[in-house]
């Protein structure tokens, strides 16, 4: 449990002891990656100060300030969490990257490969770390690959990185400009960024990619993010966040009648319903009654047409 937040002080900054004693520590990710808090700006008593000025109130304390970010949080009274910021310098694959920068609310600088010659490191993948397809979902891994063909692909991977690596000083001794020598250099190149994100951005960021759907490589940085840094900056609002979203399922307006019936014991109507609305065909479970039957399983209820 997280203890009681501090008093905000009258006057200098908010800080989080837990915080500054991580603050330019580089925390590993992947074989060579690392996420570093380098500054930030506001704590958990910053979000309550803000939630109660937007009340009215002042500083004036009604609900505890643990439970008013709980409240906030719940109800999806979100600006207050913007009062809150972080600066993390990383390393990261450039595939990785590429799908990290659609985060569009923070702040980026990023090395410059143009400026500077590229990182002379890249991603490499483990005999044991190969995944196969998935056969459910077309975006995603499945089971991993048999360690003897994972053994090849390591072998191949390390040989083409190695090559690229040549070319490209090879092209960069031969005086072509580094904006140009860099574009056959593999995706798995490692890059370097500052990344400045508010809370309430960071936690949609994580929310998206702490999650199973998303690559296991940016779910890593997601997720030392967030247990190593975020968890220790502001304790009371990564656990509502934890609670209140990460952790927490929706339900839909369909949902919430089918488990009604379910719980009733209404099986043959839940059956009818799902069919009107077309969750069900010919006794085959769509994708969003597969859904549907995955909160049930966390519920302990089993499924009527399974
Ligand atoms: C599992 C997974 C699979 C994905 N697959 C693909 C894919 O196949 N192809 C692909 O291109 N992308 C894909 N993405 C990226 C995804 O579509 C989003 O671009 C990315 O997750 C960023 O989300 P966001 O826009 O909500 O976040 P941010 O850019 O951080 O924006 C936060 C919020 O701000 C608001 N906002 C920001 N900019 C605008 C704007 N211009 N207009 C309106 N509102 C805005 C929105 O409410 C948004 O949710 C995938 C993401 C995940 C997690």
């Amino acid at each position: 449990m997280a203890k009681e937040i501090d008093t905000l002080p009258l006057n200098g900054r908010a800080n989080s002891p837990e915080l500054d004693a991580i603050l330019g520590k580089s925390f590993k990710v992947l074989d060579d990656g690392f996420v570093r808090p380098v500054d930030y700006m506001g704590n958990d008593l910053s979000i309550v100060q803000a939630a109660r000025v937007s009340y009215g109130d002042g500083t004036k304390k009604g609900a505890s300030d643990k439970n008013l970010i709980r409240y906030l949080m719940r109800h999806r009274h979100t600006t207050p969490f913007e009062m809150c910021e972080i600066k993390f310098h990383v390393r990261v694959p450039m595939d990785i990257w590429r799908q990290w920068v659609r985060h569009r609310t923070a702040n980026i600088n990023e090395y410059s490969t143009r400026y500077s010659i590229a990182i002379d490191s890249a991603h490499s993948t483990n005999a044991d770390e190969w995944r196969a397809q998935s056969t459910t979902n077309r975006q995603g891994s499945g089971e991993p690959l048999d360690y003897d063909v994972g053994k090849e692909l390591t072998k191949q991977e390390k040989q083409l990185h190695d090559m690229s690596r040549n070319i490209y000083r090879q092209r960069l001794d031969s005086g072509v400009s580094r904006e140009q020598a860099r574009k056959d250099l593999p995706l798995a190149t490692y890059t370097e960024a500052y990344w400045k994100c508010d809370l309430h951005n960071l936690f949609h960021f994580l929310s998206l990619r702490m999650e199973n759907a998303s690559q296991y490589e940016i779910r890593e940085y997601a997720k030392t993010i967030g247990n190593e840094i975020v968890s220790k900056w502001v304790p009371h609002a990564w656990e509502a966040f934890m609670d209140y979203n990460f952790d927490a399922k929706l339900l839909s307006r369909f949902e919430i009648e089918l488990l009604g019936y379910i719980t009733r014991g209404e099986i043959e109507a839940a059956k009818e319903y799902a069919q009107k609305h077309e969750m069900l065909r010919n006794d085959k479970p769509g994708r969003e009654l597969v859904e549907f039957e995955e909160k049930l399983t966390l519920m302990g209820l089993e499924s009527p047409w399974s």
